[in-house]
């Protein structure tokens, strides 16, 4: 049995491979919300003759078959809160409560697409038992949206539940290449990213009487300025680094000074270390500028939504790289350059201690508007990308686990 014959097996479950697209499509669900979602991933897997562990809000399904090495293939499951333009009959019309808030749910990411094409990779592997010798791993992780799924599992005992793999597998449906091919990078792929809150305290007072005041307004829009220094002059010209201050929340009226400025950051950087040297300029500035003004009391960080970065081991790469240059051809295949997103797959390798691959295929054909994810409107074509997506993880996943016959 040779890969192409396992690859075309994919064509008898490609009709119900869409169904379950547009099912979950329609039904999305928030991160660390994917109760559903979590509880159907389990039930086809179990269906197609999977061990199955709900493990820390995702699903982990074993598939043992003799000797040979342990692959684990993930797939991420949360929507966004994201009002879908789409237009598309299956189109989600979810709405839930957040913080008493209503909001719009949809899978702008395209996480809806990472499950189908795993269901569909984990159903051919069940399906080719005689092409293949060792462990498969299906995962389906929660909460990637956040940051925190990957962690949310490992801290629930991932590293001891489930047989240690020798490789980690994951993939992105992207704006980029065109649908039907494929996009890979050896070395620092997606960056490292934080968000931070900072609140910053004065002394509130009339508008018409200033000097009464520790004025937080002054005070947060000095922050704003200085911390633009900080890429700019403190970190090595050579490195990747991004600063944005995508909030600034201070009063609610013209003639009142405000007690306390509330500032939310989002960093991005390819290594930790430069993280970290962000987040240091940018505690000194802010202590600095509040002692400057005078502030009545120390400011107060908090970081959130923590991303480690993605860095594909280079031999492996090649290794992936080479499966689907033989498959899909040169042409389909296409040398990412590193990009300024982020992903928290790598805690679960870097958990074990193993390296890891992580690729992109694309979403759209030829004609259609490109539209990045998160777009309101970000509507995959189904055919080929699904196709695409799920020979790319066989692929992948064949490159280790299977027979040379
Ligand atoms: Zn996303
Ligand atoms: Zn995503």
């Amino acid at each position: 049995m040779d890969i192409k014959t396992i690859i075309s097996s994919i064509d008898e479950i490609a009709e119900k491979q869409e169904e379950l697209y547009k099912y979950l499509h329609s039904h999305p669900e928030l991160s660390f919300e994917e109760t559903e979602t979590a509880k159907l991933m389990a039930e086809k897997l179990t269906e197609f003759g999977y061990e199955v562990q709900h493990i820390g809000g995702g699903v982990a399904g074993i598939l043992k078959n003799g000797e040979g090495p342990v692959v684990l293939f993930r797939a991420d499951m949360d929507a966004v809160p994201i009002k879908e333009t789409t237009g598309l009959p299956y189109a989600s019309k979810v709405e839930v409560m957040v913080n008493g808030i209503k909001a719009p749910v949809m899978h702008a990411c395209g996480h809806d697409m990472h499950m189908a094409t795993g269901i569909g990779a984990a159903w051919a592997m069940a399906n080719n038992k005689d092409g293949w010798s060792g462990t498969y791993i299906a995962l389906f992780q929660p909460a990637e949206e956040t940051g925190s799924g990957s962690q949310a599992m490992i801290d629930d005992g991932l590293t001891d539940k489930i047989p240690k793999p020798d490789i980690a597998l994951s993939q992105h449906v992207l704006a980029t290449p065109k649908a039907g091919s494929v996009g890979i990078c050896a070395g620092p792929f997606l960056s490292t990213a934080a968000s931070m809150r900072i609140t910053v305290y004065g002394k509130g007072a009339h508008g018409s009487m200033p000097h009464m005041s520790v004025d937080t307004l002054l005070l947060a829009a000095s922050i704003v300025m200085r911390l633009q220094g900080v890429v700019a002059r403190e970190i090595d010209p050579f490195d990747f680094a991004v600063l944005t201050v995508g909030s600034l929340q201070a009063g609610i009226a013209a003639n009142s000074i405000p007690e306390e400025a509330t500032l939310l950051l989002n960093l991005r950087a390819y290594k930790d270390e430069v993280r970290e040297k962000l987040v240091e300029g940018i505690k000194r500035i802010v202590k600095g500028e509040c002692e400057a003004s005078g502030s009545p009391k120390e400011p107060e960080f908090e970081i959130f939504n923590k991303f480690p970065p993605t860095i594909n081991d280079a031999e492996e790469t090649a290794k992936v790289e080479k499966a689907f240059r033989n498959f899909f051809g040169d042409e389909k295949v296409i040398t990412y350059k590193p990009m300024t997103a982020s992903e928290d797959f790598s805690n679960i390798p870097n958990a074990f201690g193993i390296p890891y691959v992580y690729w992109g295929f694309g979403a759209f054909e030829e004609g259609q508007p490109v539209l990045p994810n998160h777009n309101p409107g970000f509507a995959p074509s189904l055919k080929p990308a699904l196709a695409t997506g799920t020979q790319a993880a066989i692929l992948a996943v064949m490159a280790y686990l299977g027979k040379v016959v």
